[in-house]
């Protein structure tokens, strides 16, 4: 026996027929085993796709400065929905199931509406109705805050709330069930030839996540990672005769002690480069003739911490004459407004000459725990891209990943080059 956590997202989840779909997903899951025994199965839904959205748009619609506590309560309700009608058709194939909505259980989140984290979730009534050979069914995304209203975990929270309900239930395996069948080394629709990955760890897969990669909810991830929850991404767009979730034919999100394991018994070796993102939302800021003296820098940066505006690349160049020095960066382009305003407000203080914004540039990171040993996958990263012609505009590192920024337009082409020179390419059919 074992305890399986199933989560399905929005596509998934669209309507009474993919519902079905679903259920006969988990009918087979909780099926018993050829030795007798059961597993026990816990599922997390999404809303049906586009339904959130749809809810959002009435909030606003309602009120533009619309109180946070009740656009929860309107936006948690399209799980609501899922969740009971799944259990619904499960019960009408003949399996015992029932709906366990956030407040039910109930899942303890706390800090702000609309980005709630979850803090505690009691599993035992939960247990119990498992003990009992029932399925647990779990609207995602929604929880009860310590004030006894009902919280929302921010766009894409159902990931998270999964990993939570799979670590509260001490599950041995957490299956997100989206339309893409697993974790790529980028992505298919650039390269015909991207591989799907049989496992990563919970460390690239947070640098794929936030760089662009939209497989998993980048905080279901750090969840994943602090818990030690075991995830496997799969697709829910199979037929019957598809290989069932415990023979793995999804990606494994997993510890580094896990992956070694895995390398081994599949007589792989681990690649310098695992995966290449690339995140087209992002904006740069270029202040030109910025004081070369100490504190010049903070006074940029603290008004946009303090608006929580994340600033990710950062160059300040070399100076110029007169103790001048051009200061450059990127944040996320939905706040590129803002930002400028409230630079523009400071100019006075932080005493800038200009200030340029670009959109039109793209991110483009290589990702892999394999260059902490290996020396030169920086270089070459440089080379490949430089012998095609595309200029780096600014470059920043951390342990496992390289990250570049270059015209939007050179996108595809930087990626397909990268995946060819780390020799990421699938062997020719
Ligand atoms: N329904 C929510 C959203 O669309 C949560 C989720 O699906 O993960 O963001
Ligand atoms: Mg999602």
């Amino acid at each position: 026996m074992a305890r399986i956590v199933m989560k399905f997202g929005g596509t998934s989840m669209a309507g009474t027929e993919r519902i079905r779909r679903v259920a006969q997903i988990v009918r087979r899951q909780a099926a018993p085993k050829p030795d007798g025994t059961r597993d026990e199965v816990v599922v997390v839904v999404s809303a049906m796709a586009g339904e959130t959205d749809r809810l959002v748009n009435f909030a606003r619609e309602a009120h533009a400065l619309y109180d946070p506590a009740e656009y929860d309560v309107v936006v948690a309700s399209g799980e609501q929905v899922t969740s009971g009608l799944l259990a619904m058709t499960l019960q009408s194939m003949g399996c015992k199931a029932r709906s366990w909505l956030g407040w039910q259980l109930p899942v303890r989140t706390v800090e702000a509406h609309a980005k709630a984290r979850v803090e505690t979730i009691d599993a035992d009534a939960l247990l119990a109705s498992l003990a009992e050979g029932s399925i647990a069914v779990i609207p995602g995304f929604q929880g009860l805050s310590h004030e006894g209203r009902i919280t929302t975990m921010g766009r894409g929270g159902s990931d998270t709330s999964a990993v939570a309900v799979a670590a509260a239930v001490k599950a041995d395996r957490c299956d997100i069930y989206t339309d893409v069948d697993g974790v790529y080394t980028t992505d298919p629709r650039i390269v015909a030839r991207a591989r799907k990955l049989k496992a990563v760890t919970y460390e690239e897969m947070l640098e794929l996540a936030s760089v662009g990669a939209k497989v998993l909810q980048t905080r279901s991830v750090g969840l994943a990672m602090k818990e030690q929850v075991r995830v496997q991404v799969l697709s829910s767009f199979t037929d019957e005769d598809s290989p069932a979730a415990d023979d793995l034919p999804g990606t494994l999100i997993v510890s580094d002690s896990e992956m070694d394991a895995i390398l081994e018994r599949n007589d792989m070796e681990r690649q310098h480069v695992t995966g290449i993102a690339h995140d087209k939302n992002e904006a740069k800021i270029i202040l030109t003739r910025v004081p070369d003296e100490p504190g010049a820098v903070a006074e940029i940066f603290e008004p946009l911490a303090a608006a929580s505006i994340n600033v990710d690349m950062i160059i300040q160049n070399v100076g110029r004459d007169k103790g001048e020095t051009d200061v450059t960066f990127t944040i996320p382009q939905t706040d590129l407004p803002r930002a400028q305003a409230l630079l523009e407000d400071r100019r006075g203080a932080i005493g800038f000459n200009r200030i340029i914004t670009d959109s039109h540039i793209a991110k483009i990171s290589v990702v892999g725990v394999g260059m902490k040993s290996h020396a030169g996958v920086a270089s070459t990263m440089f080379r490949s891209l430089s012998d095609r012609g595309i200029n780096i505009q600014a470059i920043s590192t951390s342990e496992i990943k390289v990250s570049v920024m270059i015209d939007e337009d050179e996108t595809e082409l930087a990626v397909r080059v990268l995946h060819t020179a780390y020799g990421l390419d699938a062997a020719e059919e």
